[in-house]
């Protein structure tokens, strides 16, 4: 099968000599048709570059770029079978709801009668029917959201590129358009695109995340592999709360030179069999959880107890347990 998108070797560098800065260096990677692969990583981490280059709106500095195993690396945006949805919507506020959905397809020269059926249809897909005369001025954030990826599905791209498009949604309405996006992606079968830095909407979405850090892919794996098997310490602490163990506790507590344990994997018990023994430094009540700091083997650990609150506090002697398998080595680098 071909690969909807390939990167091979893509580097954006901004700028020369010694103001330059090397936006994203060297990324190789390949998303398969109907994937939901999503981009993660921190603000400045070269997410929008790479993605601005695929959409054609940012030539690489170096490298090729393959969409449908076609060469696309010079054409220009309107060339290419992907369409974008940025943060802002970037919706035309004189223009009509729907002549803003149907807007590719009179660029296309479609008549209007038909374009603008086509554009109530893509309306009534993102649950949004009946509001085509209306202007996005007279929308909530949430509604100007769907009206954006129902302009950016209209022209039936290949790929969609998702530019954190939650971003700027309460959590409520995040989370319900979320989870519409991902039905919607699996409706349609079209391979999204879908950047973010926020952790828990790329292991919720995403058949694949790429972990970026400093214009480089950490790691690109299934969720489940970048949260229980990261490879690096960037990948173990920016996918989720993380002890990274080094040096002499490391080795005393683990066996490993650098080792990851996730705070929910460690439990009160006895002193028996105890891993690790020490006391609560600190306290920090979540609802559904607590998180406590334990002062043990010469470092800190941190375990996030369901229900703990009321029984433990700042000064108690705990024993911390945990499984074998809940310790995973982690590349010295990095
Ligand atoms: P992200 O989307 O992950 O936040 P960006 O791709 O926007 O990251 O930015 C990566 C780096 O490239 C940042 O250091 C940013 O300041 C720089 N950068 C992005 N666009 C430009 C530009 N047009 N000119 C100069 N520097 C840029
Ligand atoms: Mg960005």
């Amino acid at each position: 099968m071909t690969a909807a998108v390939t990167l091979d070797q893509v580097s954006c560098v901004f700028g020369s000599g010694a103001s330059a800065v090397r936006a994203v260096d060297g990324v190789s990677l390949t998303i398969e048709a109907g994937e939901f692969f999503t981009l993660l990583g921190p603000s400045g981490s070269g997410k929008t570059t790479c993605l601005r280059m695929i959409g054609g709106f940012t030539l690489p500095t170096a490298g090729r770029i393959l969409i449908g195993g076609s060469d696309v690396t010079m054409r220009p945006p309107y060339a290419r079978p992907v369409n974008t949805v940025f943060q802002d919507y970037a919706l035309f506020p004189h223009m009509s709801i729907r002549d803003n959905v149907a807007y590719a397809l009179m660029v296309r020269g479609m008549p209007k009668d038909e374009r603008g059926r086509k554009a109530d249809e893509l309306l009534a897909l993102v649950q949004l029917p009946g509001i085509g005369e209306r202007r996005p001025s007279a929308l909530s954030g949430g509604q100007r959201q769907r009206v954006a990826l129902a302009r950016a599905l209209i022209s039936q791209p290949q790929v969609l590129l998702l530019d954190e498009p939650l971003g700027a949604l309460d959590l409520k309405l995040r989370e319900q358009m979320q989870s519409e996006l991902k039905a919607l992606q699996r409706k349609l079968g079209i391979t999204f695109l879908f950047i973010t830095h926020d952790q828990h909407e790329a292991l919720s979405m995403s058949d694949r995340i790429g972990v970026f850090n400093a214009g480089r892919l950490e790691q690109v794996g299934t969720p489940h592999e970048v949260y229980d098997a990261p490879r690096t310490r960037f990948v173990a602490q920016f996918v989720g709360a993380a002890n990274v163990l080094e040096g002499e506790p490391a080795r005393a507590l683990t066996g490993h030179a650098c080792a990851m344990l996730r705070p929910e994997r460690i439990r009160l018990g006895h002193a028996g069999g105890a891993r690790a023994s020490g006391a609560i430094a600190e306290a920090q009540y979540f609802g559904a959880f607590t998180r406590v700091r334990v002062s043990a083997a010469g470092t800190v650990l941190q375990a996030d107890l369901p229900d703990g609150a009321g029984r433990i506090g700042v000064g108690d002697a705990v024993h911390l347990h945990w499984d074998t398998q809940a310790v995973h080595p982690l590349e010295t680098r990095g």
